[in-house]
């Protein structure tokens, strides 16, 4: 039988309960010599239980107590099944613990966390502990109240005053006229409060800003970009280290390679890399990230021809959990560099990269014919072959969207969904004119788009219909071809979009140059998908929250049964293990269990897909 260690936290508020807790209801036995430390039998299995006055590690500290008393524990529980562990978890909330927690179950020997002392609440305010997506609805329902809402650090005065003299950057506290623009993310759905957003202006920062944040045990967000849909670069009561200061790009034309600065957005390497005819396979909306985007995957326009862009970095420059900075390529630390290409911020925060680039532009061709939903049969029929067909150098997409009256349609389709194909072709423009023929001359279209133009100008296009502060949801799988019963599913889903907002369905060619990368060279899960789709809404008024996030879920329904195995971790807003494997694989993402002991094994940098230790 298969030996299952389980971590469990439980959080209790006070000495006193604390005592009846452990006694009465979990039927601890307190070792007189190691006060810290109880044992117990429960659930088959064995236990050793580990307590952490609080009291007495804030008076090592010099820190105000106040009176808190015990603030946590946690346990690792070596039992031989499931319902072993069910028993433990209900047993404990039926004792009266706050929390339960239930850490990464693993097929291997010990499995050693311990949860260090917290500091006492300041003003109430919650502390997310873990990235549990508490904005996103489709988080697993956790056992007893959540983390959030136990423990906050409170941030001694001294400590910040020290740390201020050493860090050039922008430092943004919750009474600075700056802090609600400085905590601000792209998605309006999220709305946290750190205690610290701290903006370093290079490596000297980081390294003290990770320093500070781990002697006050803050819980850290690391931000470039700001784009993570769930808000995974932010937290409440912890500490944002957003590298937002700390773009650059320096490109050499001759060697075709582009050194690019951690909090750099695309539109900062797209710019660099043209001004010589180059580009680094991005994605398509400039104001991203390029930490975040790379760190998980990215897709893009070039993607059929030059794969994603973690296939085109060559080195990063990391900042490590315990305060070093390591390169990491496929010389240097290469285990670390696989698993940066692909669960990157689980490792660190990344504060150089280093991009392969290619000739490309500074001409392309690029657009989309659009058709009335009534045709997106044939559409989809047509588009299958030509997909296909298609070389490398043309990138295209197929996909349902939704005509909004106050955009710029043709009458035919305005007010409903209709059907489009469109694409970028990075070949010449010769090619790209005989390669884009059909998919125009397909049926009737009610508009074409298609033109040749700047590849700056394409990559720029969307960057206004996707601005900061919009309330977005979104879901997406990749699929290995594109049936009708697949597109006929997505148009009955656009029967039922909610008002007042904009929903979608996508579907981005993949393959060729992502395929031709043996799968396990980078920790990034599927390589041999023909689709990336996605179901995806955008709206403004908080009150159509339920309503959107719903249909992106029933839209979900329709692409789920025609995904194969792996997910894009950029995309993925719920939370927990299963989760994280469902987008890794059993082997992949066992190898970043082991990857993340070697490298996080405190799980630092937990605010992400998180691979816990
Ligand atoms: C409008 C929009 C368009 C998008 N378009 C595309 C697309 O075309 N193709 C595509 O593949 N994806 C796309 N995405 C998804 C995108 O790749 C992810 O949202 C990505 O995480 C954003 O990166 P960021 O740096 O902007 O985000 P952030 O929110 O800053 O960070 C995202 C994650 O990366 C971590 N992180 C950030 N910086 C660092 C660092 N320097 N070192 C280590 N970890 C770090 C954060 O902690 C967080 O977990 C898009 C998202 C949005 C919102």
């Amino acid at each position: 039988m298969a030996v299952q260690v389980t971590t469990i936290m439980i959080g209790v508020e006070d000495l006193a309960r604390s005592k009846k807790f452990y006694g009465e209801g979990l039927g601890c036995t307190i070792d007189q010599d190691y006060p810290q430390f109880v044992s117990f039998n429960m659930g088959g299995g064995s236990s050793s239980l580990a307590l952490y006055e609080w009291e007495a590690a804030a008076q090592d500290a010099g820190v105000p107590s106040e009176g808190s008393g015990f603030r946590g524990v946690s346990f690792h529980y070596i039992v031989p099944s499931r319902e072993a562990v069910d028993e433990v978890m209900a047993t404990a909330v039926a004792a009266g613990g706050d929390v339960v927690r239930e850490a990464a179950a693993s097929p291997y020997g010990y499995f050693g966390y311990f949860q260090r002392p917290r500091r006492p609440p300041l003003e109430g305010r919650d502390q997310r502990v873990v990235g549990e997506c508490e904005d996103d609805a489709d988080s697993p329902a956790r056992k007893g109240k959540p983390v959030s809402g136990q423990v906050t650090a409170a941030i001694d005065a001294s400590a910040l005053s020290r740390f201020r003299d050493g860090f050039a950057g922008l430092v943004a506290l919750p009474e600075d006229d700056g802090y609600d623009a400085a905590r601000a993310v792209w998605n309006g759905m999220i709305d946290r409060r750190p205690a610290i957003v701290v903006r370093p202006t290079g490596v000297a920062d980081v390294l003290a800003a990770l320093r500070f944040a781990r002697e006050q045990e803050l819980v850290i967000a690391v931000r470039s970009g700001g784009h993570s849909i769930p808000g995974f670069s932010t937290c409440d009561g912890g500490i944002v280290i957003d590298l937002s200061s700390m773009r650059g790009v320096r490109v050499d034309p001759e060697r075709r390679v582009a050194r690019v600065n951690g909090g750099s957005l695309l539109g900062d390497l797209d710019h660099e890399a043209q001004a010589f005819g180059l580009a680094c396979p991005v994605g398509v909306v400039a104001h991203t990230g390029v930490a975040g985007l790379t760190l998980g995957g990215g897709m893009g326009r070039l993607q059929r021809k030059y794969g994603l862009t973690l296939d085109n970095l060559l080195s990063v420059d990391v900042v490590t959990a315990d305060g070093r900075l390591v390169h990491a390529s496929e010389d240097e630390n290469p285990d670390l560099f696989w698993g940066m290409r692909g669960a990157g911020p689980n490792f660190g925060i990344v504060t150089s990269f280093e991009f392969r680039l290619h000739p490309v532009g500074p001409m392309i061709t690029h657009g989309t014919v659009m058709h009335p939903v009534e045709r997106a049969g044939e559409v989809a029929e047509f588009y299958r072959d030509f997909f296909e067909g298609a070389p490398d150098e043309m990138w295209s997409a197929f996909g349902v969207g939704l005509a909004l009256p106050e955009e710029d349609f043709p009458p035919e389709v305005t007010g409903g969904p209709f059907v489009f194909m469109g694409g970028l072709h990075c070949g010449s423009l010769e090619q790209a004119e005989r390669d884009f023929a059909p998919m125009r001359a397909f049926g009737s279209p009610v508009k074409d788009t298609v033109e040749q133009k700047p590849y700056l100008t394409a990559q720029r296009m969307n960057d206004e219909a996707q601005a900061w502060g919009h309330r977005f949801s979104m879901k997406s799988g990749f699929t290995a071809g594109l049936p009708d019963e697949l597109v006929d599913g997505c148009l009955s889903q656009m029967d039922r979009v909610p008002k007042g907002g904009d929903c979608s369905f996508s579907f981005w060619s993949c393959g060729r140059a992502i395929a031709r990368v043996d799968v396990d060279t980078t920790a990034f899960p599927t390589r041999d998908a023909a689709f990336w789709a996605s179901a995806e809404a955008m709206w403004d008024d908080s009150g159509l929250d339920q309503d959107h996030r719903e249909w992106v879920r029933s839209g979900m329904t329709a692409i789920t049964p025609f995904t194969v195995a792996g997910r894009y971790v950029n995309d993925v807003a719920e939370s927990g293990e299963d989760v994280v494997r469902s987008v890794y694989g059993d082997a992949k993402y066992e190898r970043l269990v082991q990857l993340k002991r070697a490298w996080d094994p405190d799980n630092v940098f937990r605010l992400n897909q998180n691979i816990r230790p």
